[in-house]
């Protein structure tokens, strides 16, 4: 296994609104965190890491940007900011991409981390390419990842392109959709969010919504409901994906009465949810039912073992907002900042 040295102070895991903050914190505290932001998964055609706001068009809600910002715009703000004050990024070609230049271009490749032994100390955290990496400290901040309803047509169509996508905002400007009826399954902020986006492209767009009630919040169920390009089809679930090469429509089911009926579409998304990237910690933190991490003090970052931090979508099922995943990323790097020196180690 090819080893890294020296021992690092502070390693961060993923680079979300919370990752970059936690390496902007913790570079400015002089702890020099080595970062792994992690191959893009949300958006698999970029070169750009960032999380789920690399798929989110306006950002409205994140304050100081009055106008609002893209979220992959607000992501590489992020980035430069914490790489300005020293903080380096793990990659193809080894530690140090050129953080003088933020600016140029990301022409280098992100790594993933596979695992972190947290019965050693220092830490053993290993590379997609087996390098072994030692750590004091390590902030977990992985965020979250796209739900799928798990129907094979599905996941058939989604991976062969057929025009299923679990991504508005990256596929749906494809040529493929253009004019298209498209639907939307979900019925919170994240569908109608996709489906405002898609009534740019597509000719008609429809919600499928499996209760009588959206849970988006309230400014953003009435766009939705307002938007003369989108119909939400209440109580609503998908039995089936049609098509071969490409979608055809869908199979719905009335919740209410059980009746069957085909919807004819050019393409669909989901907008189900999320579920937390925590499967590679392999069970050393302590998570909660639905897998999240589970902190020892709400208020804080501590997780159960000691020197391991968390922040972002990863530890939060409620919030979930850039702004709450960009604080708590402040208090991870805060945390570790205060138990390295407890520790003598600065
Ligand atoms: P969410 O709020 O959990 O909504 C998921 C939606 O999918 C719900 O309507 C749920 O139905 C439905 N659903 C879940 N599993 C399903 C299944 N198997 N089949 C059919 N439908 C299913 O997730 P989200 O919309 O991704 O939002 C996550 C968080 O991010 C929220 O806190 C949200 O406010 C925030 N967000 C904010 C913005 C913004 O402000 N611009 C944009 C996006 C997201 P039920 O309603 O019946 O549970």
């Amino acid at each position: 296994m090819p080893k890294h040295e020296p021992v690092e102070k502070l390693i961060i895991v993923g680079s979300g609104p919370a990752g970059w903050t936690a390496a902007l914190y913790a570079a400015r505290a002089n702890l020099n965190p080595l970062v792994f932001a992690g191959r893009p998964k949300t958006v698999p055609s970029t070169v750009l890491p960032g999380g789920q706001l690399m798929m989110t068009t306006e950002v409205e809600n994140y304050p100081g940007f009055p106008e609002g910002i893209t979220g992959p715009i607000l992501m590489a703000y992020f980035e430069q900011q914490a790489m300005r004050f020293g903080t380096r990024i793990v990659t193809d070609d080894g530690l140090d991409p050129d953080v003088s230049n933020p600016d140029d271009g990301h022409s280098y490749s992100y790594h993933d981390c596979k695992r972190i032994d947290m019965s050693q100390r220092p830490l053993l955290v290993v590379g997609e390419d087996d390098t072994e990496y030692r750590a004091h400290a390590v902030i977990i901040a992985t965020g979250a990842t796209a739900n799928w309803m798990g129907l094979e047509n599905e996941q058939r169509l989604a991976r062969s392109g057929g025009g299923v996508s679990a991504c508005a905002v990256c596929d749906g400007a494809l040529p493929v959709f253009r004019d298209q009826e498209l639907a939307v399954v979900g019925g919170g902020d994240s569908a109608v969010e996709e489906a405002s986006y898609l009534t740019k492209f597509a000719s008609k767009v429809y919600m499928i919504h499996r209760r009588d009630a959206l849970r988006a919040s309230k400014i953003m169920a009435q766009r939705a409901l307002d938007h003369p390009k989108i119909d939400i089809l209440w109580n609503k679930i998908v039995l089936d994906v049609l098509g071969d090469e490409k979608i055809t429509g869908v199979t719905l089911k009335d919740t209410q009465s059980g009746e069957e009926s085909p919807l004819s579409l050019g393409g669909l998304f989901m907008a189900i949810g999320h579920t937390p990237a925590t499967g590679f910690l392999d069970g050393q933190l302590a998570l909660d039912a639905k897998k999240y991490i589970k902190l020892r003090d709400p208020y804080r970052s501590l997780t159960n073992v000691d020197g391991v931090f968390a922040a972002g979508d990863c530890v939060d099922s409620v919030y979930r907002q850039a702004v709450t995943a960009a604080g708590m990323g402040c208090k991870a790097a805060m945390d570790a900042e205060r138990w390295l020196a407890d520790k003598g180690i600065d």
